[in-house]
């Protein structure tokens, strides 16, 4: 029988873009180029109290947001911004802070230039930057506030804030045509034409093209993947994705994901925000373990260990292995403050804790430490497979004990630090 030839690897394409640096005194957070995809949020207090913000600004930087970004929209919010990075400063939280302006973002970032200084990066809509004459005049201030202060930006185009002379020019454009396009084309081209064109003009003021980000943000899975293929193809910018007012739990979740998926595997998009409605008493932070398990899960980066289980079936008599797997979900996060200097790579660890015989042996095997837990019928064992090898069996009350002492071992002995 003739060798069938091997099944490609899949993996992520290369990016291209070049690299934007953010700075925050001595930690730099580089975006795109080869740099990881990078993980960003935004706060949803009011900026204009500078604690309440801090204390958001420092959950969402432990849950491992790279960059966090705030609505500067009053001259209060930006009276307080450097009282927010002072907070942060006394909280030995160092996550460089990105600015939100609309409207009047001109105005605020001269009137106020301490809060121009304490932000990292300003983010320009193009569609809320003024009307009419006023437009190139408002935009171009703001450039000249970030080349006087050393500061990248990020030119955010959304569709629900889209420049609507632009969008007229275009659908003027479109009528004229002998085959005129789709309407949502037209839309696409406005929204992309926006970014390409805020970003030369930004250029033309004196910005290095590296340090400028674009982002086109729409709220449907298959247009933000067509918007994005066409500005990938049109710039080297670094990119900033996300898929905006995607909603909330399951469905914000799962929208999201699909969409930054699809784009980070063609090698598009340098740095991510899934912007989730928090459900009422859910963690802001919600969105950036998100964006972190999505690239995790993408093979991108690794944050964290990775449990997997399986979902369980009619084979399980019990929820042990479920409540098993999550204590070791919860046990390891907890760790990783301590284990991310500790032992350097533990992120990349894979544990299985998986439900009865089916699957489980080789599931675990697969594992660098997994545990097989016994089904229905089956002896009251589980057995412990580390590197691929069983090494022992659990039996008794306290397996999940155990096990967790068996999964701190293995990290101490294969992590540990080599003298
Ligand atoms: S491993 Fe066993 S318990 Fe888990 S889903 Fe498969 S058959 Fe069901």
């Amino acid at each position: 029988m003739m060798d069938a030839a091997p099944i490609a690897l899949a993996q992520p394409a290369p990016r291209h873009s070049l690299t934007a640096r953010v700075v925050w005194g001595v930690r730099t957070v580089t975006i795109g180029g080869d740099a990881p995809v990078r993980v960003q949020s935004m706060t949803n207090t009011n900026t204009e109290d500078a604690t309440a913000t801090a204390i958001q600004v420092k959950e969402l930087a432990q849950a491992g947001s790279e960059l966090v970004r705030l609505t500067v929209n009053t001259p209060a919010a930006a009276a307080a911004v450097p009282h927010i990075r002072e907070q942060l400063e006394r909280m030995g939280v160092d996550v460089p802070l990105v600015g939100d302006f609309h409207y009047n973002g001109h105005t605020l970032l001269h009137d106020y230039p301490d809060c121009a200084q304490a932000l990292s990066k300003y983010r320009i809509n193009p569609g809320n930057v003024g009307r009419g004459s006023k437009k190139a005049t408002q935009f171009a201030q703001m450039i000249e506030t970030a080349l006087r202060w050393d500061k990248p930006v990020r030119i955010g185009v959304n569709w629900g804030s889209l420049d609507q002379e632009l969008l007229a020019q275009q659908m003027d454009a479109n009528s004229r045509r002998a085959a005129p396009w789709d309407a949502r084309q037209v839309m696409y081209e406005a929204l992309v034409t926006s970014a390409v064109q805020s970003a030369a003009d930004a250029v033309r003021l004196g910005m290095a093209p590296e340090q400028i980000v674009l982002s086109c943000k729409v709220s449907g899975v298959q247009d933000l993947v067509a918007v994005y293929r066409a500005l990938a193809a049109r710039c080297r910018h670094p990119l900033h994705l996300g898929l905006t007012e995607a909603g909330m739990g399951v469905r914000g979740i799962t929208a999201s994901s699909a969409a930054l998926a699809l784009l980070l595997q063609e090698g598009i998009g340098d740095t991510i925000r899934v912007s989730l409605t928090p459900q009422p008493g859910e963690s802001r932070a919600q969105e950036v373990r998100v964006a972190a398990e999505l690239l995790q899960a993408l093979g991108l980066r690794a944050f964290a260990p990775s449990v997997s289980a399986c979902p369980g079936c009619g084979r399980t008599s019990s929820s042990a292995f479920q409540t098993l797997a999550q204590r070791i979900d919860e046990h390891l996060r907890a760790r990783m403050s301590e284990w991310r200097t500790l032992y350097p790579g533990v992120e990349r660890l894979k544990v299985a804790v998986m439900g009865c015989i089916v699957n489980g042996p080789g599931e675990s095997k697969h594992a660098d430490i997994g545990i097989s837990l016994p089904g229905n019928g089956e002896s009251p064992a589980a057995p412990v497979f580390i590197d691929g090898e069983k090494t022992t069996t659990l039996r008794g009350e306290h397996i999940a004990e155990e096990f967790q002492r068996i999964v701190e071992d293995y990290v101490a002995q294969r992590c540990g630090r080599k003298e």
